[in-house]
């Protein structure tokens, strides 16, 4: 039985995880990678998950605005794009209807990132 690693996305054999990268999901080639590199790969992942999510919570919306002030660019433009879409509108039901009537800016927005594919 291997094992997922979440920073490369693959499945290695068990021997590839030390016991603490196993609990966290890091193979031992990733947890030698610098730590700014796996948080922007997590980063990201936390960012897209948000925006399929069926809701945004408050809480969401507090870590997302710690994540627009990121040093890295793409996570603070990321960010920047998924809380605006939570502040107006952080139920997922009819959003993007919403959006394409109210908001074509930033519906185009998450199309151009891949936030959302454009035939949702
Ligand atoms: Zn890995």
């Amino acid at each position: 039985m291997g094992h997922w690693c979440r920073i490369c996305g693959r499945s290695k054999p068990n021997k590839k995880f030390s016991g603490k990268g196993h609990k966290n999901h890091i193979c031992k080639e990733c947890s030698r990678k610098p730590k700014t590199e796996r948080d922007e790969i997590d980063h990201i992942e936390e960012i897209f998950n948000y925006i399929h999510q069926s809701n945004i919570s408050k809480k969401n919306i507090k870590r997302l605005e710690k994540l627009v002030c990121s040093q890295n660019q793409e996570i603070a433009e990321l960010a920047n794009i998924v809380l605006e879409v939570a502040l107006i509108k952080p139920h997922k039901k009819k959003r993007i209807k919403f959006l394409a009537k109210t908001n074509r800016e930033l519906l185009s927005k998450l199309e151009e990132t891949g936030l959302i594919m454009a035939n949702y």
